[in-house]
C-alpha cells in the first residue's frame, strides 16, 4: 500500500493547472505569461515584472541541505501554515474524513480542517504536557487521515521523543499520515522526524524559517515528505506561491554568513530562555514555568488576567493562552532580546495590581 491510497481520489485524478512557466522554460523573449515586459518603476524592481519560479531550485536545494533531506522530498510553501492547509485538502474528503490533534496545541490544524469540512478528533495531552502514544492511537478512527503532532509543542514547549514518533509512524502506516510539526525544532536540538521518511512514506514534517531564522515576514515554510506526497501537493499548490523578494531573503539568510549569524542569534535566545525561566520562577504570583524546548515559555500565574493587563499597560504584549485546556492560568511569553526580557521582568517585579 502507498501513502497515496490515503489521499483524495479526485485530487489524484484531476488535471492540475498548468502555468505558462511550467509549460516552457528558457527563451529570451517571454510573451507566454501575460506579464509586463517592463520592470516596475520602483527601487529593487528589476525582475519583479516576471512571475517567480514555482519552486526555485536554489532554495529547494538549500532547504534540503539545511534539513538534511533530499530535494525530491522538499516542497517550499508560504509558511508552514500553507503546508498544513495543503495536506488537509489533499487527504481529507469534506464531510467524511478527519484529522486528529492533541490539545493544547497549535490552532491551525483544527482551523484548516474545519475550512475543508473535515472532522477534528481530539486526544488531549497528559496534564504534564506529555503525549501518551497509546491514548492517541486509541483515538484514531477509520476516517482519520492526518495525525498532527507538534514537537516542541506550541503552546506548552514540550518535546515528543523520536522513539514515540517512530512508534506512531509504524502503527499508523497504511491508515493515516503522521504530520510532525517541527516549527520550533532549532530551539530543541532534538533529532528530526524527517529521518523516519526513509522507512515510512506516511510521515510528513513541517519546518519553517519564521522562528529560528527570523523570517516570519517572508513566509517560507517547508514540507518534507515522501516524493509521492510532494508530487500530490504540487498538484494543488497555487501556481506561483513564493514571491521573489521572499526567495531572495531566504537565500541570503541561508548563505554561509547568514548561517553564521543565525547560530549566534540562536545561542542568544537559548541563553535568554534559561535566564527567563529562572527569573520568572522566582517572582511572586508565578505558579510555574513550564519547561520549554522552544523560543517561548508558558507560565502559570495566580492572576493571569491581571498580569496580562499589567504587561499590556506597559506596552508589552504576550499571548493569553488561558482558553487552552489545562492552561487556564497561563500566559505564553516569547523569548525576546535581553532588553525586552528585562522589561517583562521589571513590570512583573513591580507587582502593581492592574
Ligand atoms: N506550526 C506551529 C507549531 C506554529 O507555532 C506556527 C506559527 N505560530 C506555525 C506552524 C506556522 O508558521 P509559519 O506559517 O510562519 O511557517
Amino acid at each position: 500500500m502507498s501513502v497515496l491510497d490515503l489521499a483524495r481520489e479526485d485530487i489524484r485524478a484531476m488535471a492540475p493547472y498548468s502555468s505558462a512557466r511550467m509549460e516552457a522554460s528558457g527563451g529570451t523573449v517571454l510573451l507566454n505569461a501575460n506579464e509586463s515586459s517592463r520592470p516596475p518603476n520602483i527601487p529593487g524592481g528589476d525582475g519583479l515584472n516576471r512571475y517567480p519560479d514555482p519552486q526555485p531550485r536554489a532554495l529547494v536545494n538549500a532547504l534540503a541541505e539545511l534539513y538534511d533531506s533530499d530535494a525530491s522530498r522538499v516542497l517550499v510553501t508560504r509558511g508552514s501554515d500553507e503546508a498544513i492547509d495543503l495536506l488537509v485538502r489533499a487527504f481529507c474528503r469534506a464531510g467524511r474524513d478527519a484529522v486528529l490533534i492533541s490539545p493544547p496545541t497549535f490552532g491551525m490544524y483544527a482551523v484548516s480542517a474545519r475550512i475543508q469540512g473535515a472532522a477534528v478528533i481530539e486526544s488531549p495531552l497528559e496534564p504534564s504536557g506529555a503525549l501518551d502514544a497509546d491514548r492517541l492511537l486509541a483515538a484514531v478512527t477509520p476516517d482519520t487521515r492526518l495525525v498532527f503532532v507538534c514537537t516542541p509543542n506550541n503552546p506548552t514547549g514540550n518535546l515528543v521523543d523520536i522513539a514515540t514518533l517512530r512508534r506512531l509512524a509504524t502503527e499508523l502506516a497504511g491508515r493515516a499520515v503522521l504530520v510532525v510539526d517541527e516549527a520550533y525544532a532549532e530551539f530543541s536540538g532534538a533529532r528530526s522526524a524527517a529521518t523516519l521518511i526513509d522507512e515510512f512514506d506516511n510521515v510528513a514534517v513541517l519546518r519553517t524559517l519564521s522562528k529560528a531564522w527570523s523570517l516570519a515576514g517572508a513566509r517560507i515554510g517547508t514540507l518534507i515528505a515522501h516524493q509521492d506526497v510532494i508530487g500530490l501537493l504540487r498538484r494543488i499548490i497555487p501556481p506561483y506561491p513564493l514571491p521573489s523578494p521572499c526567495v531572495d531573503a531566504a537565500l541570503a539568510a541561508l548563505s554561509y554568513e547568514g548561517r553564521r549569524l543565525q547560530r549566534h542569534h540562536l545561542q542568544e535566545i537559548l541563553g535568554e530562555r534559561s535566564r527567563m525561566a529562572v527569573e520568572l520562577a522566582r517572582l511572586p504570583g508565578v505558579r510555574e514555568v513550564l519547561p520549554s524546548h522552544a523560543n517561548f515559555l508558558a507560565v502559570r500565574f495566580d492572576d493571569p488576567a491581571g498580569t496580562y493587563r499589567r504587561l499590556y499597560a506597559a506596552g508589552i504584549v504576550v499571548r493569553d493562552i488561558t482558553r487552552y485546556p489545562g492552561l487556564g492560568d497561563a500566559l505564553r511569553i516569547t523569548v525576546g532580546t535581553g532588553n525586552e526580557n528585562d522589561r517583562v521582568l521589571a513590570v512583573l517585579r513591580a507587582g502593581v495590581p492592574a
